[in-house]
Order: C-alpha cells, then sequence, then structure tokens
C-alpha cells in the first residue's frame, strides 16, 4: 500500500505521515528531506551563487551524495543523512530552507529524486510525504491526501518549532519563506506543488492534531472497504 501525502509548506504533512507510518507499521519516506538533502551538499560544494545553481555541477555529482533515513518506528523519530553524517538539524534551518525551493525545481534534480522514490516503493509499503507524491511519483497510490492550512497558521507552528530547539528566528522571516516556498512551488513547469484530482483535501487550520489523525484514519477505513 502507497499513502501519498502533498500540500503545502509547514502544513504537518510530515506529522501526519510519521504518526500513520506507526500506527499503520509500514515505512516513512521524508521526500522534502531528500530535497534539503541535495540543496545541503550543493551549498556546501558552493554550487548555489545568490539565486543561481550550476546545473550541470550538481548533476555530477549526484553519484557523490547518498541519502539515508533512520526512521524509528517505536517514537516516529526520524533522521536524514548525507553519506551518513546526521544532517537533520541543518537541513531544516533557514539557508536551505532559503534554497530548497530553487534546487528543487531543477528538473534534473527532480528526475533522480523520484526515480529513487519509486524504487523506494517497489517492494514495501510505505507513507510517503512531499508536493508530487500523488500527482507524478506514485500516481496510482490508493491513498491520496492533500493537506493545507492558512499562511499565519502554518508560519506560526514551523516558528513555534523552530524556537522549541532553540533558534530564534523571526516571526515574519519565517511567514515570508513559508509564503515563498508554495509560490515557488506552486508555479514552477517540472511537477508543480498541485492536488491530484483524486486526492482527498484536508485542511487543518482549526483542527487539532488528534482530530486530524482520525479524520484521515476514517478517511482510510473508508477507502479500504
Ligand atoms: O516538505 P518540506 O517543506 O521539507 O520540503 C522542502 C522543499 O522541497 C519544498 O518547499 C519543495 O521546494 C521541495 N519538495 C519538492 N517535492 C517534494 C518534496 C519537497 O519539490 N516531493
Amino acid at each position: 500500500m502507497i499513502i501519498a501525502i502533498d500540500g503545502h509548506s509547514s502544513c504537518g504533512k510530515s506529522t501526519v505521515a510519521k504518526e500513520l507510518a506507526k500506527r499503520l507499521h509500514i515505512a516513512y519516506v521524508d521526500t522534502g528531506a531528500m530535497y534539503r538533502t541535495v540543496t545541503l551538499f550543493a551549498l556546501r560544494r558552493g554550487f548555489i551563487k545568490g539565486d543561481e545553481c550550476d546545473i550541470a555541477a550538481l548533476e555530477s555529482s549526484f553519484k557523490d551524495i547518498h541519502i539515508t533515513f533512520d526512521f524509528n518506528p517505536e517514537t516516529g523519530s526520524n533522521a536524514t543523512f548525507l553519506n551518513g553524517e546526521n544532517v537533520e538539524r541543518e537541513i531544516r534551518g533557514l539557508e536551505v530552507s532559503g534554497k530548497v525551493s530553487m534546487i528543487s525545481a531543477i528538473p534534473q534534480v527532480r528526475r533522480h529524486l523520484v526515480e529513487w522514490q519509486r524504487e523506494m516503493g517497489k517492494s514495501i509499503s510505505l507513507v510517503m510525504d512531499g508536493r508530487d507524491i500523488g500527482t507524478v511519483v506514485f500516481p496510482n497510490a490508493e491513498i491520496k491526501i492533500f493537506m493545507t492550512a492558512s499562511d499565519e497558521v502554518r508560519a506560526q507552528r514551523r516558528y513555534d518549532e523552530m524556537i522549541s530547539k532553540g533558534e530564534t528566528p523571526l516571526f515574519e522571516e519565517v511567514l515570508q519563506n513559508v509564503r515563498e516556498r508554495d509560490r515557488i512551488d506552486s508555479t514552477r513547469e517540472e511537477s508543480p506543488l498541485r492536488k491530484a484530482d483524486d486526492a482527498v483535501l484536508l485542511d487543518n487550520s482549526n483542527l487539532t492534531r488528534e482530530e486530524q489523525f482520525e479524520w484521515i484514519i476514517e478517511y482510510i477505513e473508508m477507502k479500504k472497504n
């Protein structure tokens, strides 16, 4: 079984996806973390200058990028590794967040990561979250959910999360980043962010985590029967 969860930035997709993976005892793949890790790699190698990326250099380095995850189904915690190094914290920072939509709009990067994502879903059941899972990566997924919430609610959640990790972001900066990523993600040429026609829409602006989770579980039960 493939469960595809897509939606806008910071609307809680990964929280839901991890919770589902835990409850259903299946794997979880965070595709946003994959785009973030490629972005971190490009930044470290100096391939990104302002709003430009040296695509040829990045493409010829794909072979040097090995991304792995350590998902703990008991606790629901997930860590991302770049060539064996735990980069979970670094890929969530504002530097990577500010460049990731630019990197994920590059067709060569998308093709490379999509191929990899499809490979993962060939042999096992999984929950995958991202922007194009229900439209491009797994158009035949059994369950497709498209999540959203208002810009302010999403920015506030992201801000609270960063504060809880000891960071000191400015709310306006976080809001700006959320909006800018949505804009770039929805308007890019290669597999833009959009709801698949057969995905169910979930606006969680006014739902608690528990209410939202119950809603999803009911929806999955209904689809299975
Ligand atoms: O999900 P998350 O916010 O961590 O994703 C970071 C960025 O990666 C998104 O803003 C988007 O640019 C890109 N992304 C994508 N396709 C996906 C997952 C993420 O383009 N399937």
